[in-house]
């Protein structure tokens, strides 16, 4: 199918692009990668009157890994709304200072994909299917809206209104995604059940485990996908229990998860079914995080511990 016809904006500076969204209000759409907007497009599901593509914002084509955020908080990694998702996972100071990232990436779609969608398009989208989203939620990091009205920071918690909703208003522009680097010796971990690698979850778990100097647990988090219409991060800390790391329970915080979580049925998985990969994949992505906070990692394929990069 053919989109409904559209006036094409490509603007050379984020002022021009914020100025004309301001405008438009209402009429226009973002266009970034087009990785998700094109089909929709294409399907007839939107028929916005105007795009605005920033696709030449090279002022916004970014991946910093920064000691300070913007928000004057601690370290982070930074991305602009033109960078690619391939441009975050293959980027080595996003990759040292926060390895999530790339662990979550390699998930997102294929190759060809992430060449050319963006992360913030994909935090925006707010597919509640969507990686990013859940990392984002997870590290409690915020995307900063532009408008010609001005800036404003909106935290994970407040971002994800709804299936493919964000709080990002007509006449805005997402400039940036913030990830928080997690304080302390943490760890960090992405799985997800697919029908095929590429294809969007069944049911994907990031992990954030946080360790003391003697390894107990301190902290320990996951968030979810596919499970809600938003993402949703759960603070399993209580169902872990606060001992040695090597000895915690694990499986307890999957059981926690399965049964908080409420997970709708559709054509790909039961309801019962997707309860059951959130308690199997929280109990193996803590697992997981806990020995990257120790520096160790586990392959799941072949069960082996393994130095992390
Ligand atoms: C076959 C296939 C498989 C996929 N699988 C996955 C997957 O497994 N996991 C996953 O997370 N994603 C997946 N995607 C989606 C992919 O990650 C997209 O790149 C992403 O969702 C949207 O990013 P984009 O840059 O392409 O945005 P676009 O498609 O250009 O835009 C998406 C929406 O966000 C808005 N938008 C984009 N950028 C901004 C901005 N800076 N400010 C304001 N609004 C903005 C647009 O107006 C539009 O409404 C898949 C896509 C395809 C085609």
């Amino acid at each position: 199918m053919k989109p409904s016809p559209f006036t094409y904006h490509r603007p050379g500076t984020t002022e021009a692009a914020v100025g004309l969204l301001t405008e438009l209000g209402t009429d226009a759409k973002v266009l970034a990668g087009g990785q998700s907007l094109v089909p929709l497009l294409n399907m007839r599901l939107a028929a916005p009157p105007h795009l605005v593509d920033i696709n030449q914002l090279q002022e916004l084509n970014y991946v910093r890994a920064t000691g300070t955020s913007p928000d004057g908080a601690g370290p982070a990694v930074v991305v602009g709304a033109a960078a690619r998702h391939a441009d975050v996972e293959r980027d080595p100071a996003a990759h040292q200072a926060l390895p999530l990232l790339r662990r979550a990436l390699r998930h997102v779609a294929h190759p060809t994909i992430r060449n050319r969608g963006t992360t913030v398009g994909s935090i925006v989208h707010a597919d509640p299917a969507g990686e990013m989203t859940a990392v984002l939620a997870l590290l409690d990091g915020s995307v900063e809206l532009r408008s010609a009205n001005g800036s404003r920071r909106v935290g994970a918690a407040d971002f994800f209104v709804g299936p493919l909703e964000s709080a990002a208003e007509p006449g805005e522009l997402a400039v940036s995604a913030t990830f928080p680097v997690p304080p302390g010796q943490t760890g960090t971990a992405w799985l997800e059940v697919a029908r095929r690698h590429g294809d969007y979850a069944v049911c994907g778990v990031g992990a954030l485990v946080t360790v003391d100097a003697d390894h107990r647990v301190v902290g320990a988090r996951a968030a979810y996908i596919s499970v809600d219409t938003t993402p949703v991060v759960l603070d399993l800390l209580d169902a872990v229990g606060t001992g040695p790391a090597d000895t915690a329970d694990w499986s307890a915080a999957g059981r926690l998860a399965a049964s908080t979580l409420r997970p709708d049925a559709d054509i790909h998985a039961t309801a019962e079914y997707r309860r059951h990969l959130a308690a199997v994949l929280t109990g193996r992505a803590l697992t997981a995080a806990a020995l990257d906070a120790r520096g160790r990692g586990v392959n799941h394929h072949t069960g082996e511990t393994e130095e992390t990069a």
